[in-house]
C-alpha cells in the first residue's frame, strides 16, 4: 500500500533523513518509533507529499506522490504534529470546509456525522475550535483526516500533549480505525508504539535502525547468548578469578568470559558469552559441583524492547548494524550523559577477559551499564517540558 524507495530529505547541510526504504501492506498499522529529532515528521510530510524530498521516492498504492500528486493523496488522510485547524471555525463549519477541499463524493451530512461519532466529537460540533481543549481538538483533526474515507491515515504524534485519558481515548480509536485503514503512527513513547502497532520502525538520526514486530527486533538483538554468573571460588581471593573465568571459558560453545565486579566481598561476577547454539548452564552447574564452587545467582542478559530502544537512541556509538543482524560483531556502547543521567557502574578491579574475540571497544562496551529508571526520568522531563507548554496554550478547554 505504501512503499517508500531510498527516501532523504536534507536541509542545507543537514541530513533530517537519510535513505530510508520500508514497505507498508494493506491493513497494517505500522508504528515509527523514534526520539525527538529522528526525522519522523520528516518523513510523513515527504510520505504524505506535504514536502518534497531531496531523493528517493514514496508510492502509495502505486502512484508516486511527487508525480501524480493529486491521486496519491486522495489515498490519504493526514494528521500532522500541529493539527491543520481554523480555530475561528465552528467544528462542524470546519469539517465540512475539509469535506469541499478534498472533494469528497460521498453523502455530506451522513458522512461528516460518522467521522464525528467515530472520533466522539458530536457534542461539540457546534463550538468554536478556539475554545476546545487539546483533547478536543486532536480529535477535531483525526476527524479531518478521516474525511472522505481514505484507506491511508498518517499521524503524527497524535497523543502529544494529551493527559492519560485522553491517551487512552486516541489509542483505542487508532486501534479501531486499523481494521479498516492502513495506518501509520509516530511517536517517542515506546509503550504506545507497543500498545497500537503491529509492526515498529525504529528510526533513529534519520535512519531505520530496525524494522519488524517488537517480539521480532527484540530477537535479532536480545543476546540470549549471554549471562551472568556469581561463583563462590575457594579462596576468597583475586585468585578465583582466573581460575573460575578459565576453568568456564574451556567449556564447549563458551566464547567468553570475563570476570566482573566483586560484588560481594571475595565474590565475583563472571559474563559469559556462548556461541549462541550451546546451552551451557548445565556444564556451568556440573563444573562448580565438582570442583566444589558455589554459584549464587545465573542470570540470562535478555534485552527487552525498551532496552533496545534506549541503545538505539541514547548511544553515540551505536552500530545499526548489530539489529539487522548484518554484522556479527556487536558493538553497543552507551555513554555516560555529561550531566550523568547514563551511568557507566564502577569496576573494583581491572577486569580480566579470557577469550579471543574481546577487544578494549568491546570491554569498554561490556563494562558499561545504563540505569532505566533514570533514563525515563530523562524522557519524562522532555515529555513534562512539551505538555507543559502545550496546555499553556490549549487552557481553558471543557473536558
Ligand atoms: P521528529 O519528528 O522525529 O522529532 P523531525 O523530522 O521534525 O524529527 O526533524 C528531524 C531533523 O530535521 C531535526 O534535526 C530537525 O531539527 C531538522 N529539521 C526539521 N525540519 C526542518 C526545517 N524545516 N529546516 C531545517 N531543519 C529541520
Ligand atoms: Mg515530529
Amino acid at each position: 500500500m505504501i512503499e517508500v524507495r531510498n527516501l532523504t530529505k536534507k536541509y542545507g547541510d543537514k541530513v533530517a533523513v537519510n535513505n530510508i526504504s520500508f514497505k507498508v501492506e494493506k491493513g497494517e498499522i505500522l508504528g515509527f518509533l523514534g526520539p525527538n529529532g529522528a526525522g519522523k515528521s520528516t518523513t510523513m510530510n515527504m510520505l504524505t507529499g506535504y514536502i518534497s524530498s531531496t531523493a528517493g521516492q514514496v508510492l502509495i498504492d502505486g502512484t508516486d506522490i511527487l508525480e501524480d500528486p493529486k491521486k496519491a493523496k486522495a489515498n490519504i488522510g493526514y494528521l500532522p504534529e500541529i493539527p491543520p485547524l481554523y480555530i475561528d471555525m465552528t467544528v462542524d463549519a470546519y469539517l465540512s470546509f475539509m469535506y469541499d477541499l478534498k472533494k469528497c463524493k460521498l453523502p455530506r451530512k451522513a458522512h461528516i456525522k460518522d467521522v464525528c461519532n467515530l472520533c466522539k466529537i458530536e457534542d461539540v460540533r457546534g463550538r468554536l475550535i478556539k475554545n476546545l481543549s487539546k483533547g478536543y481538538r486532536q480529535r477535531v483533526g483525526l476527524a479531518q483526516a478521516l474525511i472522505n474515507n481514505p484507506p491511508v491515515l498518517i499521524l503524527d504524534e497524535p497523543t502529544v500533549g494529551l493527559d492519560p485519558n485522553q491517551i487512552i481515548e486516541i489509542r483505542t480509536l487508532i486501534k479501531k480505525l486499523g481494521k479498516r485503514h492502513t495506518v501509520i503512527l509516530s511517536s517517542h513513547i515506546l509503550p504506545e508504539i507497543q500498545a497500537v502497532c503491529d509492526r515498529i520502525i525504529i528510526i533513529n538520526r534519520g535512519e531505520v535502525a530496525a524494522d519488524g514486530t517488537a517480539d521480532e527486533i527484540a530477537k535479532n538483538i536480545t543476546n540470549k547468548h549471554k549471562m551472568t554468573l556469581r561463583i563462590e571460588g575457594p579462596t576468597h581471593t583475586a585468585d578465583d578469578k582466573k581460575l573460575i573465568a578459565g576453568a568456564i571459558r574451556n567449556l564447549a560453545g563458551v566464547k567468553y568470559v570475563r570476570a566482573d565486579m566483586e560484588r560481594e566481598k571475595g565474590i565475583y561476577d563472571y559474563d559469559v558469552e556462548t556461541d549462541g547454539k550451546t546451552d551451557v548452564r548445565r556444564a556451568i552447574n556440573k563444573l562448580c559441583n565438582e570442583k566444589g564452587w558455589n554459584i549464587l545467582m545465573l542470570q540470562l542478559s535478555d534485552l527487552t524492547l525498551e532496552d533496545i530502544f534506549l541503545k538505539i537512541t541514547m548511544d553515540e556509538g551505536f552500530d545499526r548494524n548489530e539489529i539487522s543482524g548484518r554484522k556479527s560483531k556487536p558493538k553497543i556502547s552507551i555513554k555516560a550523559g555529561e550531566n550523568g543521567k547514563l551511568r557507566a557502574e564502577q569496576e573494583a578491579d581491572e577486569p580480566e577477559t579470557f577469550g579471543e574475540d574481546m577487544t578494549d571497544e568491546d570491554t569498554a562496551a561490556e563494562e558499561e551499564a545504563v540505569s532505566e529508571e533514570e533514563t525515563a526520568g530523562e524522557a519524562e522531563t522532555a515529555d513534562g517540558e512539551e505538555s507543559a507548554a502545550e496546555n499553556e496554550e490549549s487552557n481553558g478547554g471543557e473536558e
